[in-house]
């Protein structure tokens, strides 16, 4: 297991509001929530950023997040009305935790362009 916050997380070491738990994927509330739902989808292996996966090695893995963010969105009922699905990657994009997460944010209309 590595050392983030959020491998602590999973190994339940550390508690989360969980949403949803598979073999594969984890899926908590954010801590400091940017929208009136800010869900956090995690893979519960350890991938750093967007720049170590592989369409490869990780097709399955990536359509079980997405699966994931579609059956969390329907069940918090932000689905109908839409959301915004987000991977901040390295020093530009804004990534504070080093494990791949997908912010599922909705509830509110959401501006564009991100600051
Ligand atoms: P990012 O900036 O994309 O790396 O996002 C990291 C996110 O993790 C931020 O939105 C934080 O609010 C969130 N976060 C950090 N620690 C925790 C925690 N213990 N439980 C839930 N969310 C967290």
């Amino acid at each position: 297991m590595g050392n983030t916050i959020f491998s602590k997380i999973i190994s339940k070491e550390i508690p989360a509001d969980i949403v949803f738990e598979s073999e594969n994927v984890l899926a908590f509330r954010d801590i400091s929530p940017k929208a009136p739902t800010h869900i956090l989808i995690i893979p519960k292996i350890e991938i750093p950023t967007v720049r170590e996966i592989s369409g490869s090695e990780h097709a399955v893995l990536l359509g079980e997040l997405f699966d994931a963010a579609n059956h969390i969105a329907k069940e918090l009922k932000i689905a109908e009305e839409g959301f915004r699905l987000v991977i901040n990657c390295g020093a530009n994009g804004g990534q504070e935790v080093y494990h791949l997460h997908m912010h599922l944010l909705g509830g509110r209309k959401l501006t564009w362009p991100p600051g």
